[in-house]
């Protein structure tokens, strides 16, 4: 994706990823049958470059799921184990891509991201996908998990989100994983 000044999203571009974060969260909500409490079982956080540290930038793609042993948010009752996923969304990389390409706007963009990564997120975390796996099978899991987007996505009214489905279906950028083994 070439290097790019990591420069944070603006006032317009936050309130933007905002809304677009909402729509995927409804999104998939609806496709994995959540109630609010059982959502709020899902320990993770969506953050932008403005919060994330200097370790969780990477200008390679538009996010990086890294996974924690205990979330900053949550109190854990006795011995409970849960992992804490923190989706660190990469602006530059995501605005770069806005500004390479025309046809390719920021909210159907960010929601593509989001719900990709929400995706994999509730995947690890109903232990459908293991976070520590091998290339094939990341591979493999990558595929899918494109599919499962599109199928979410494909048939919402969003301006735009036609180009960013067709231009990002195989998109080989999405994000790394990182995290403890
Ligand atoms: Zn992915």
């Amino acid at each position: 994706m070439g290097a790019t000044a990591r420069v944070p999203f603006d006032k317009g571009e936050i309130e933007t990823l905002g809304y677009a974060i909402s729509i995927s969260e409804e999104i998939i909500s609806d496709h994995y049958k959540l109630s609010t409490s059982q959502w709020k079982r899902y320990r993770y956080d969506i953050q932008s470059l403005r919060d994330l540290e200097e370790f969780e930038i990477i200008d390679e793609a538009f996010a990086q799921i890294h996974r924690y042993a205990r979330s900053p948010h949550h109190k854990l009752r006795g011995s409970e184990a849960a992992d804490y996923f923190k989706i660190c969304l990469q602006d530059h990389v995501i605005r770069h891509a806005v500004q390479r390409d025309r046809s390719i706007d920021l909210l159907p963009l960010a929601t593509y991201i989001a719900t990709h990564e929400l995706i994999h997120v509730v995947r690890f975390a109903k232990f459908i996908q293991r976070f520590d796996t091998s290339f094939s099978e990341r591979e493999a899991e990558e595929a899918r998990v494109h599919a499962l987007t599109h199928h979410m996505l494909c048939n919402r009214k969003i301006q735009g989100l036609q180009a960013v489905l067709a231009a990002f279906k195989d998109c080989r950028t999405m994000e790394t994983f990182t995290g403890m083994i």
